[in-house]
């Protein structure tokens, strides 16, 4: 059985074929077109017939990662950033276009779920896969399968508020969703910026996530704080999942995954937070890289 996952990004789309084993066999990438859904529902079609095409003609199975999630009460999709999906039935239209099922799933999930079947957490009960970059979210797999919940939102830890209990003085942030002190506004990657800015003059103003993490790598004493602030309320965040969840293992995926000390300073931060008299959660960095996304919605077929 081939299963063509595909990654609905705002500026590409890219699709991978893999076989029952999860081994890749072909992947295509192109441009997404912009703002137009129309435009959208045809550019996958093609997308996946033209692989199909590649792999001899045969029907494969398709699943979908998109950003957003889709409205339990809709069945559109609802929260994307990518507005133009906001609304719309895009399993529904996608089915129609390409003459068959068609599954469709936040991108965090299906980071979550490409981490648990065949990456970093594979083997785990239960995995937290970690989105760490532009946004935060997450998503959670037990025994293989994603946990959706009645409201589609299990696992978005992002819109939680940020814990203050070790900060006398947790600055006040203002979040996209309307609500102050999102988790998100901390630890993403622009709110690593914002949070560097706030602490040094304006000189380094411009600085990014990637720039400040290079700093404090060279021993930059401001970069150096910035960084253990963020860790601090990474792993004091997280301790709320911890506490709730108890997953075996937490994967770290999106750009800031890439921080080489993240695991380590993390893990090292946990028992301060964490209600147990040992912390022997894993907390480990993701396998497949940028891929997971378009990995996992191809495993949202399960062989
Ligand atoms: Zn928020």
């Amino acid at each position: 059985m081939i299963r063509i996952g595909v990654d609905l990004g705002g500026t590409k789309i890219e699709a991978i074929a893999l076989d029952a084993a999860g081994h890749e066999l072909a992947r295509r990438r192109i441009a997404s077109p912009a703002h137009d859904y129309a435009q959208t529902i045809d550019a996958l079609r093609t997308l996946v017939e033209r692989l199909e095409g590649e792999l001899g003609g045969g029907r494969a199975r398709v699943g979908v990662g998109t950003p957003g999630a889709i409205s339990s009460l809709t069945g559109c999709i609802k929260n994307a950033n990518s507005t133009q999906l906001n609304g719309r039935p895009l399993a529904h239209d996608l089915a129609r276009a390409l003459g068959r099922e068609v599954r469709v799933e936040n991108d965090a999930n299906c980071f979550a779920l490409s981490e648990a079947s065949d990456g970093a957490g594979a083997g785990r009960r239960l995995v937290f896969g970690v989105i760490l970059g532009t946004g935060v979210g997450g998503g959670i797999v037990q025994d293989g399968r994603l946990w959706i919940g009645p409201n589609a939102i299990a696992g978005e830890w992002g819109h939680n508020e940020m814990p203050s209990r070790s900060e006398a003085a947790l600055p006040d942030t203002q979040c996209y969703c309307g609500r102050r002190r999102c988790i998100e506004t901390f630890l993403s990657g622009p709110a690593l910026a914002a949070d560097h800015r706030r602490s040094v003059a304006s000189a380094s103003a411009s600085l990014d996530a990637a720039a400040i993490v290079a700093l404090a790598h060279g021993g930059d004493v401001q970069a150096r704080a910035t960084m253990a602030r963020f860790y601090e309320r990474l792993a004091a965040a997280l301790a709320g999942v911890i506490n709730v969840l108890d997953p075996d293992v937490v994967v770290f995926g999106g750009g800031l995954s890439n921080i080489d000390r993240l695991c380590d300073e993390v893990r090292a931060r946990l028992s301060a937070h964490v209600f147990s008299d040992a912390v022997t959660t894993e907390v480990v960095a993701n396998r497949h890289g940028d891929s997971s996304g378009v990995r996992g919605a191809a495993w949202l077929w399960p062989p």
